[in-house]
């Protein structure tokens, strides 16, 4: 019983700590003054993807979008779409499962796989990743090699309905700052989440992005906003004892 608390412990709660609070080994804000970075979640959704691509084209915003390897496959227009619009695509494994609950080896081959389904498609290979709840292992941190890990430090709850789009624009325009990258979700089908959900975000994202550029905010994607200093690593002491 110890044991297996203490394997938790290591393989799911400090990562978790580690990478929210401290920013170990993952990128979670700016420092651009007047830069804000939007990512998109959970897509592409064969009903508002579009909607979306088509609401940044209008207010001239590149964004980033965190895609699902297997609904990669499943809409690969709209991933060629985004990309010719010019937005970043990252990977959000290639089901939306939690890497707690996947082995290391289980975690890369997904990874592999959805960025090699990105890369037949528009011919670049994603080298952003974005677990699905943010949720890291152990094991993620060893991922830098291949992937940048990207969470974010502005979420509004669009993942379900019960927000709707005031709510949710209120969120946005009381805590989105210069620097910030922002988290929402333009599918609705994921566990937890509800099905109509980025109706209600598209609406409040609409308002949000007008009030934005009247505070001269300027829409980057993520590649745009990361620094050139290397991540924070974890220190060799502990890296080395956890590899055993
Ligand atoms: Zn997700």
């Amino acid at each position: 019983m110890i044991c297996f608390f203490v394997f938790l412990c290591f393989y799911m709660f400090i990562p978790y700590l580690l990478s929210f609070w401290f920013g170990v080994g993952a990128f979670r804000k700016g420092n651009g003054e007047s830069q804000v970075a939007f990512t998109f979640d959970d897509g592409p959704d064969p009903v508002y993807t579009a909607q979306l691509l088509d609401l940044l084209k209008k207010y001239g915003v590149k964004a980033t979008f965190f895609v699902v390897g297997s609904k990669a496959k499943k809409y690969p227009k709209l991933i060629l779409r985004m990309h010719k619009e010019g937005h970043l695509i990252g990977i959000h494994n290639y089901v939306h499962r939690s890497n707690w609950l996947m082995t290391p080896w289980s975690v890369v081959r997904n990874l592999r796989d959805s960025a090699a389904i990105v890369q037949n498609i528009t011919g670049v290979r994603p080298s952003y990743y974005r677990p699905p709840w943010g949720l890291m292992n152990l094991f993620d941190f060893f991922l830098h090699k291949e992937f940048r890990i990207i969470l974010w430090s502005v979420m509004a709850g669009d993942w379900r309905n019960k927000g709707t789009s005031l709510i949710i624009q209120n969120k946005l325009l009381k805590r989105i700052k210069p620097g910030d990258v922002v988290l929402l979700h333009d599918c609705g089908d994921t566990p937890g989440a509800h099905i109509d959900a980025p109706y209600y975000m598209l609406k409040a994202l609409k308002e949000v992005l007008k009030e934005l550029r009247q505070r001269n905010i300027q829409f980057v994607r993520l590649d745009e906003m990361i620094d050139k200093r290397p991540i924070k690593v974890l220190p060799k002491r502990s890296q080395h004892h956890r590899k055993r």
